[in-house]
Formats: C-alpha cells, sequence, structure tokens
C-alpha cells in the first residue's frame, strides 16, 4: 500500500507509491550523444573568455599548464542587476524590490565534456573552493539577503549550455520556501532544544535504512519523505547552520563524497538530468543553533504533472530505503570491474 509520508523540515507530504513506478522504467531509455572536449562555439570554452563578461575569480590549473581551472563570471542574462539598490515600494497589496542582487556563473573546468562524475577529486574541490569563495564575498555584501548556489545537469534540468558550469544567486529578499523552513526549524528548536537536522541526522545514523555513505565529514542519505526518485542530500556530521562555516578539510572530504556520488547517480541511472542546490541558512541567520545546511541532488527522472502542481504534494515512485540500497551497491557493482 502506498505510505504517506511528511517532511519534517518543510511540513509537507509526499506519497511513496513504488508500484506506481512499474509504469516506468527507473533508467532513462535512449543514448545520449558523445560530447566534445572543446566547442569553438561554446562562450565557456577556453579561448572563448571575450564571450563573456570579466571574470570575478579565476582559479589558474595545478598541472602546469597555463590557463584556468575554474572561472566565475557575472551571468551574461542575469537575474538580477548588480547595480543598485534593493529599494522596496509597498503601493497598497503591491509590493516590489528593485531587482538587484549578484548573478554568477561558475565554469567547472576547461574540458567542454566534464562533469563533476568524470573529473578528478582535486578539480572538484577547487569547484567547491569557487563556491565557498563567492558565498562568502557575496554573503557579505549588505544588498544581499539570501544565496542560493545550484546546477543544472542535462537538458531535462533547466540547463542551456553543455559545458559544465554551476550558478550562485543572491537575492535582496528571502524567499518564503526559505522562509518557511526557519520557521519549522526555530519550532524544532524551541520545542526540544536541538537542532532539527542534527536531530535528523542522529536517527538517521541509528536506523541505517536510508544512509547511502558516511565519511569523516558527511553522511549521505536518502530523506526519509523524498519527494522524487533518488532525491539524496549530503549532510554535514558537525552542526553547521551555513555553508559559510564549511572548513577546509571538511571541503575537500565534500569533494570526494559529491563526486562519489554524482558517479554512482551516472553509473546507476545512466547520466541522469538532475539539479542540486546547497540549502544553506541565509546571511543574517548565518550563526543559528538551529538550522543545518546541506546539500541536495535532485534527479530528474520524472515530470511534476497535475496534481503536484495542484496540491504541492509529490508522488515518489522509488522508496527512499530501496533507492539507498540501490546507491550503495552501485560502488559493489563498479568495484568487481563492471
Ligand atoms: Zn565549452
Ligand atoms: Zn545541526
Amino acid at each position: 500500500m502506498p505510505e504517506l509520508r511528511q517532511d519534517r523540515f518543510t511540513k509537507e507530504w509526499v506519497i511513496i507509491a513504488p508500484e506506481r513506478g512499474k509504469r516506468e522504467g527507473a533508467k532513462r531509455e535512449g543514448a545520449q550523444k558523445p560530447i566534445p572536449h572543446y566547442d569553438p562555439k561554446c562562450p565557456f570554452c577556453p579561448g572563448n573568455e571575450a564571450m563573456t563578461p570579466e571574470g570575478t575569480l579565476e582559479i589558474p590549473r595545478q598541472d602546469g599548464r597555463a590557463g584556468w581551472q575554474v572561472r566565475v563570471v557575472p551571468n551574461k542574462f542575469a537575474a538580477v542587476s548588480r547595480t543598485g539598490q534593493p529599494v522596496r515600494h509597498v503601493d497598497g497589496s503591491r509590493h516590489t524590490v528593485e531587482g538587484v542582487g549578484i548573478h554568477d556563473v561558475i565554469i567547472e573546468s576547461p574540458d567542454h565534456s566534464q562533469t563533476i562524475a568524470t573529473l578528478p577529486i582535486t578539480d572538484v574541490g577547487m569547484v567547491l573552493e569557487s563556491y565557498k569563495a563567492r558565498f562568502d564575498a557575496v554573503s557579505a555584501d549588505p544588498r544581499v539577503a539570501q544565496v542560493i548556489i545550484f546546477k543544472n545537469h542535462g537538458f531535462g534540468s533547466g540547463t542551456t549550455l553543455e559545458h559544465p558550469h554551476s550558478q550562485l544567486i543572491a537575492t535582496p529578499v528571502i524567499s518564503s520556501h526559505v522562509r518557511g523552513r526557519i520557521y519549522e526549524a526555530l519550532r524544532y528548536y524551541d520545542d526540544f532544544g536541538v537542532c532539527i537536522g542534527c536531530a535528523s541526522l542522529e536517527e538517521e545514523l541509528a536506523e541505517q535504512t536510508r544512509i547511502v555513505l558516511i565519511t569523516d565529514h558527511f553522511v549521505v542519505i536518502e530523506p526519509f519523505a523524498s519527494p522524487v526518485p533518488y532525491n539524496t542530500h549530503i549532510y554535514p556530521r558537525r552542526h553547521m547552520c551555513s555553508f559559510g562555516q564549511i572548513s577546509p578539510p571538511e571541503l575537500s572530504d565534500l569533494a570526494g563524497v559529491l563526486k562519489t556520488v554524482l558517479e554512482r547517480l551516472y553509473a546507476g541511472l545512466d547520466n541522469p538530468d538532475f539539479n542540486y542546490t546547497i540549502v544553506t541558512a541565509p546571511a543574517d541567520h548565518s550563526d543559528a543553533q538551529y538550522y543545518h545546511w546541506y546539500l541536495s541532488i535532485i534527479p530528474r527522472l520524472t515530470q511534476v504533472a497535475g496534481f503536484e502542481l495542484g496540491s504541492g504534494m509529490s508522488i515518489n515512485t522509488v522508496s527512499p530505503e530501496s533507492a539507498a540500497e540501490f546507491l550503495r551497491n552501485v560502488r559493489a557493482r563498479k568495484s568487481q570491474g563492471a
């Protein structure tokens, strides 16, 4: 029988209905075309730097060759403007704010064909270092209320460019989605005196059934109320409310964890389209005892349909327990030389 589960972080309900998944394969059908290492028309490929605005951060190549390994540039088609002040206007029931903020593109590799799953761990580490450097710099801007770092991989995820890249968007307001999470976390803290994320992590570690991987600093979990198949959370084991609090050893551990998890999704689900996003406390809550940051990977294996749009509830056709078991075993298959 299907089961309704409540997400403790959002109070949203999810229908876990594995029987329904038999209508569709978990794997995506159809071979994907090979991607070249270099595309002369790509604005993110080396040699085409003039096609993007001037960079805000560049990490040089570490292999002795000239050029950059990671490059951060303002988005040419930015959702928000880097100049001006976020002046708020209230006109009766109409509330508006000037569209001021930061919209960066993080170009993850000079190689057009790579993805986090295929990059060496040291290169993934450089991508994460650039996230942290830009997160810190942008969070310090007094006009910024919220910073979202995210990646869209594959055309089904909303990306329009093939070259591996992530983005950062900083807005002058806190979205109601994030505000709702803060309220729930605060309510939990008021009731129990502990962080909801730390409490959840403790329960998951005791129960084990939704754990994919444990490292020195992180735990990889298929969340209890996963809204979509193979939704995967990478949780810091130490209490940290903001991504900005990550230490250098934790950052290098995260590089290995992120690569491993994406490698397993890549191998196990045939390079699925996915999004990932860093769910972190907004700038003015950046030292909170009640909030816990994490990285959420959302594979795009299913489409959002009418019921989801009408109710806000999701129907997930793969139970988090079987998704965790599957992702634990992808490693076993690979290590056997498959
Ligand atoms: Zn390219
Ligand atoms: Zn915590």
